[in-house]
């Protein structure tokens, strides 16, 4: 079939096939420019990833400076000194230390291997039963099926839920929507207990792990618990004998103004998995961390962890993630993500004030997001056929600012954007950030009204 007279053919497959995109030319600290030279601020850091900003000389140094020595190897044949001492690196800086590195190339890869070795560590001690993992509803943990099948994003599952592996799921600590109406602290963490309740109806036999994110991504828009929830979740989980796995591909390296989100709470994860910000963006690279105790019956079993990629331990996007570690931490960007999300975090409270449609504000760090609601006192969500969160998007996005969609909401049902701007952000920068979002905002106010 011809493609007609002077019609550019396609064949990029893009998120939405019949929309154009422009086309990113260059990218330079918190500012991408297409090809007409019209910046926008990257307020999200694409999807929540670029924690450095663009273009830093650094990183592009250490990338080609890998690639003269050696790009690729085969893990089955090779290890490489960029991987080694990532593994070693990325093992000082997790809550309490010692941990195994398996890596992969994306955050759905890293969940589902962290699925893996959880279920490998029970069948190493004659424990098959244990092979299901519980999520939350509100939760989201990666496209792929083993991923997907941990995730409570009802969008994305909606086309392959009979393909998914039925896996329980509980209550997320949604405290501006509690599943059960009540209010911390009065609620005594009836999320958090939860989780108990569905262990002792499955039978702890039957449960190989628990996974959260510390703070909610995509499926909910930086909704973070109480406290001291993730303190009782970590103790129901050693109480059954279930292991806990921290989704941290969004949280981790420095995004909340901790390296790990966890930190947050004091909890050492038996599993972590990481992605997104440990390149920046720069290369794709992700991780699943292990603790020693955890590795333990597999290094006196069978002595294989049963996964592996082409591109795991790839020397180049080693290489890359630890630039991107010296980076942060000579440029303190923990702490520049703590001291510029408070400032943000205070003038988004203060826009809330203005714009009635903004129901919640909430996150840490550089994590931070707004729940859109139809009325504030009554926490009424939009209808979904306003898609108003997709207008919020595409109005910021023809002013040159870029944030995040959220499914907000109970399962989904509601209205947030997530607000990640690069952790090397300026003052300067966080004001037009501002006044380019208040813009967005009006603008969307007065057209939904
Ligand atoms: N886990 C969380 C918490 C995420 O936010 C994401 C992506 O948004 C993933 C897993 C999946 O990562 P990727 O898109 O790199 O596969």
């Amino acid at each position: 079939m011809g493609t007609g007279a002077g019609k550019k053919r396609e064949h990029l497959i893009k998120p939405v096939l019949h929309r154009q995109y422009p086309t990113a030319s260059y990218g330079q600290g918190v500012f991408l420019y297409d090809e007409q030279g019209k910046a926008y601020l990257d307020a999200s850091s694409g999807a929540v990833t670029a924690s450095i900003g663009h273009g830093v000389q650094d990183i592009i140094d250490a990338m080609a400076e890998q690639a003269r020595k050696v790009s690729f190897v085969y893990r089955s044949q090779f290890t490489s000194e960029p991987a080694e001492q990532l593994a070693q690196k990325l093992s000082e800086l997790a809550p309490g230390r010692d941990y195994w590195t398996f890596f992969v190339n994306s955050g759905s890869e890293a969940t589902e291997t962290a699925m893996k070795v959880a279920i490998q560590h029970w069948q190493e001690q004659g424990r098959h039963g244990k092979n299901r993992v519980i999520s939350r509803r509100m939760s989201y943990h990666g496209i792929t099926m083993g991923a997907l099948s941990m995730s409570g994003h009802v969008l994305r599952r909606r086309r392959f839920v009979p393909l998914l592996a039925d896996y329980p799921v509980v209550a997320p600590a949604y405290c501006y929507r509690c599943p059960f109406g009540r209010t911390y602290p009065e609620c005594g963490l009836a999320c958090a207990d939860d989780l108990e309740t569905a262990i002792r109806r499955i039978g702890a036999e039957h449960i190989a792990a628990f996974i959260a994110e510390p703070i909610v991504g995509a499926a909910g828009g930086a909704v973070t618990p109480p406290n001291d929830y993730y303190r009782r979740i970590k103790e129901i989980c050693e109480r059954h004998e279930i292991l806990f796995i921290a989704d941290e591909v969004m949280t981790g390296i420095a995004r909340t103004g901790a390296m790990f989100g966890m930190e947050h709470w004091g909890v050492e994860p038996d599993v972590i998995a990481l992605g997104k910000g440990m390149s920046a963006g720069y290369t794709p690279v992700a991780a699943t961390m292990v603790k020693d105790r955890v590795m333990e019956p597999i290094l006196q079993g069978s002595r294989v962890v049963m996964s592996g990629h082409t591109y795991s331990a790839n020397p180049q996007s080693a290489a890359v993630s630890l630039a991107v570690l010296d980076y942060i931490e000579r440029h303190q960007l923990v702490q520049a993500a703590e001291v510029q999300g408070r400032k943000l975090l205070e003038r988004l409270n203060r826009l809330a004030d203005k714009c009635e449609i903004i129901g919640d504000v909430r996150g840490k760090g550089l994590l931070l997001a707004l729940e859109l609601v139809a009325d504030r006192e009554s926490k009424l969500p939009f209808p979904a056929a306003k898609g108003v969160t997709s207008l919020v998007i595409d109005k910021a996005f023809e002013k040159g600012l870029l944030i995040y969609p959220a499914a907000g909401g109970v399962d989904g049902a509601g209205d947030a954007v997530i607000i990640a701007p690069p952790l090397t952000i300026s003052d300067e920068e966080l004001e037009l950030l501002m006044r380019l979002l208040e813009d967005t905002l009006q603008e969307v106010m007065r057209e939904i009204q």
